[in-house]
């Protein structure tokens, strides 16, 4: 059996709903000691982080990761059991197949080869490997980024094991993502009895109009790297089931995935200035979830784009799409973030899986960025 599908299935088996890592991180620390890893833990709060550097030599290239799942939903929907890893019509089924504990296999799987086939390579391997990826990303990434900073260490270039091929395996490196922020938004009235209008406040009619504004603004126009950023509601509550009263308020809450072209202060700012137009009485409670982050085209994203196209014959899209990851921790220490990894089609589903022929070709690919680096081919 491929040495990386038989690491996959040992991690599979582990139980590490988030922050949980439930024994993960202590199986690829084994197996990184004995290649002259030097291994930093964190635990906090119920999550497992770790560091591990090999060298101290310039560049340091570090692959990151969570060792953490998000749940597996109604197990009997699942054909079968999350927690065993179960080959079946040339796939590999079980929660975390493909985000992302496959990505954690061929990492080490890589490094393993590379440091056989090249003892004397220049330059320093890291990784960096948290629980608290799906949760609420506290004390994952964050805090591994704090210890480094602390220390002025920063990374030269990082590859990020998200799964990120979009139709076809190995179709799309991220260089990005984009920014989140959140808000909750209250919008007072007078509550009353809907007869007597005269004595109330409607503050659904209130913010009616606002919302059309707010949904009707360009934010920006994006650039050359990003798409326009975008104002979305999520959830919008008013009411008190009674068909005869108006409520006292309303409660709106919506999100923002915002481009490099902006910045959280500045939208927090239009916001409010539009909901002050419309001489709202309003409370709004800010949740800054993300920075966007960005790594130009250059060094690394060819090194990916090139390890790719050598390995499996397919040029990448390189894309800043889709939701937010711990690259925009990591973009603090690293001038030179890039994600890759198999196929998302099936994450966070029933069902997950990743197909059997990737498992090596990911591990190959991680290997050839690794030569490309740190012996310059
Ligand atoms: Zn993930």
């Amino acid at each position: 059996m491929s040495k990386t599908l038989a690491l996959a299935k040992a991690l599979i088996e582990r139980k590490s709903i988030t922050p949980s890592d439930d024994g993960c991180q202590a199986i690829l620390v084994d197996r990184l000691k004995p290649l002259g890893f030097n291994i930093e833990t964190i635990h906090q709060n119920g999550v497992t982080n770790f560091y591990a550097r090999k060298g101290s030599a310039s560049p340091l290239l570090v692959f990151a990761g969570h060792t953490d799942v998000v749940p597996p939903g109604p197990i009997d929907l699942w054909d079968s059991d999350p927690f065993i890893p179960t080959e079946k019509e040339g796939k590999l089924f079980g929660r975390g197949a493909a985000d992302m504990k496959t990505s954690l296999a061929a990492f080490i799987t890589s490094i393993e080869d590379f440091l056989e086939q090249h003892p004397n390579h220049q330059g320093s391997i890291g990784l960096l490997i948290t629980s608290d990826e799906e949760g609420v990303a506290t004390d994952g990434t964050v805090r591994l980024v704090e210890m480094l900073k602390k220390r002025n260490e920063t990374i030269d270039y990082c590859i990020v094991g998200e799964p990120t091929s979009n139709q076809n395996f190995g179709d799309t490196v991220k260089n990005g993502r984009r920014g989140s922020l959140s808000a909750k938004l209250i919008v007072k009235g007078i509550q009353g009895h809907i007869a007597y209008p005269e004595k109330i406040k409607n503050p659904i009619h209130e913010i009616a109009p606002a919302i059309d504004a707010l949904v009707k603004t360009t934010w920006d126009n994006g650039n050359e790297y990003f798409p326009q950023t975008s104002w979305q509601i999520s959830n919008i509550n008013a009411g008190t089931g009674a068909t005869n009263v108006v409520p006292g308020h309303v409660e709106v809450l919506f999100n923002f995935r915002y481009s490099t072209s902006n910045s959280a202060d500045d939208l927090k700012v239009k916001v409010e200035n539009i909901l002050n137009e419309y001489h709202l009485d309003f409370s709004i409670d800010w949740s800054h979830s993300g920075k966007p982050y960005l790594t130009k085209k250059g060094y690394l994203v060819d090194v990916l784009n090139d390890s790719i196209n050598e390995i499996i014959g397919i040029s990448p899209d390189i894309s800043t799409t889709g939701g937010t990851s711990d690259g925009r921790f990591i973009a603090d220490i690293c001038n030179q973030v890039v994600e890759f990894g198999p196929l998302n089609e099936s994450i966070h589903k029933i069902n997950e899986h990743v197909f059997l022929e990737h498992i090596d070709l990911l591990k190959n690919i991680y290997q050839r960025a690794l030569e490309k680096i740190l012996i310059k081919i």
